[in-house]
């Protein structure tokens, strides 16, 4: 693993960090030099909780979630937010999709138990997975899970069985491919049938297994779902999965006389990860599927279903940041300038997985043109070990707190414990206060398992 050639016809511009614009959590602002979010100053959070730290805008967060709701609801009255709990899971954000009504997707029994620990309403969870185990089917089927997404034949057969041992009777829905691969730009329509997840749609598959769940005791079939890929800018994308599954929807009436009742679209509404990238608006996102879904249901002569979205990404990251202190500086004239921080592929995978991009900014400098274009990397023990690839910083000194925009999905819950190094704490801060919601963690806790 090594990084990628450094693009030496990358220039810095003048733009300072609030040029950055939708990239920056809302609340960000910067004054007297110094970065604040949710009215804390990031250069003192650094000092009293020490870094790396993933700091979370309170206000953001809830009202990207209140914005989904609204977005969907004034144009689709029967429609929900699953709230996608990959992109970021801690108990405190669990309560806070309670709160602002929203349902939950877990992936699997570890997600489930979080919800479960804070009284998460178990009607409104949605479980899914491409290989649920036997014991993850059980615990879900036994707390009343509102919604288990079956993602195979065998699945089926194995929910139906472990329902029929509790006595109960459990809401399914069927994970359809549709055959619409998404992409910033770009969709194909094949490439997505090579997927692990879900019943594709060739030769029949996906009826045949459909037909087998009506005829199943135990288990209800209510729904269809399909997540057709994440960071998606092409909206398009989306109106073309509709067109598919309300198509199918069409064909279960007409052959089966059965009623699909629920219509989840899945997640996958992209970001602004820099400050070059221009993602759709949630209300362009919420009218690009609602209105597919009206003009195909009116085209089939078919009652509208509830619809249900399950957006992660596009709730958490730009909510997020992550703070680090700066330790070294390393300058290879004509190939690259180091600036080494104290966290790295252990708190934040992306980049070196796949050259994820990221602007940051230097906290204490907050307000200065970032002039010099560098590559933040990490501390650990691999060449590709980076958080930030050939990006726009102001001349960093050692012990300046360098804050890494839009980390706030896929971050955290990717975290390791990669040489040794304990996991961040999770701070949400908001008018004025700083809340540790998950605590760093200590030497202990990395040895605590170990006989
Ligand atoms: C990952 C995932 C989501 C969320 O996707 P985002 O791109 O983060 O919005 C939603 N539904 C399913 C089934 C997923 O796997």
């Amino acid at each position: 693993m090594s990084l990628p050639a450094s693009d030496t016809s990358k220039r810095a511009d003048q733009r300072t960090t609030m040029d950055l614009g939708a990239v920056l959590p809302k609340t960000a602002a910067v004054e007297d030099d110094h970065l604040h979010i949710g009215g804390v100053d990031m250069v003192e959070l650094a000092q009293q909780q020490g870094t790396p730290l993933y700091v979370f805008d309170e206000a953001d967060l809830t009202f990207r979630m209140q914005e989904y709701r609204r977005a969907f609801r004034e144009r689709y009255p029967d429609s929900d937010i699953i709230y996608a709990s990959k992109s970021f899971l801690n108990k405190e954000v669990v309560r806070l999709a309670e709160r602002e009504g929203l349902c939950l997707d877990v992936s699997g029994g570890g997600e489930l138990a979080c919800a479960r620990m804070v009284d998460f309403p178990m009607q409104r969870v949605f479980v899914h997975g491409n290989n649920k185990t036997f014991d993850e089917l059980n615990e879900a089927i036994s707390a009343g899970v509102g919604r288990i997404v079956v993602d195979s034949r065998t699945e089926l057969r194995r929910v139906a069985a472990i329902a029929k041992e509790h006595g109960t009777t459990q809401n399914i829905y069927l994970r359809i491919t549709p055959g619409v691969e998404a992409d910033t730009h770009e969709y194909i329509r094949t490439g997505c049938e090579d997927s692990k997840f879900g019943f594709t749609m060739r030769e029949d598959f996906a009826f045949t297994c459909l037909e087998e769940a009506i005829n199943t005791d135990n288990v209800r079939l209510v729904g269809l779902h399909c997540h057709i890929g994440s960071q998606i800018f092409a909206l398009h994308s989306f109106a073309e999965a509709v067109e598919v599954m309300v198509a199918f929807m069409a064909r279960v009436r007409d052959e089966y006389g059965y009623a699909i009742e629920e219509l989840d679209m899945g997640g996958g509404l992209g970001i602004a990860y820099t400050a070059e990238d221009e993602p759709s608006s949630v209300d362009d996102f919420a009218e690009t599927i609602t209105a597919a879904v009206k003009r195909c249901c009116a085209e089939h002569d078919l009652p509208l279903p509830r619809l249900l979205v399950e957006p992660g990404r596009s709730l958490t990251a730009n909510a997020g940041v992550t703070l680090y202190r700066v330790g070294n500086m390393k300058t290879l004239p004509g190939i690259r300038k180091y600036v080494a921080i104290d966290g790295g592929m252990s708190d934040n995978i992306r980049t070196a997985l796949y050259h994820a991009e990221y602007e940051p900014t230097i906290a204490n400098k907050a307000g200065q043109p970032r002039t010099e274009i560098v590559t933040l990397c990490g501390k650990h023990c691999e060449s590709g070990d980076a958080v930030v690839i050939d990006m726009p910083l102001q001349v960093a000194a050692v012990d300046d707190i360098v804050c890494v925009f839009a980390t706030g999905a896929y971050n955290a819950t990717m975290a390791s414990n990669y040489n040794g190094q304990p996991r961040p704490a999770v701070v949400f801060v908001k008018d004025g206060e700083a809340r540790v919601t998950t605590r760093r963690e200590t030497y202990e806790d990395l040895y605590s398992r170990d006989m």
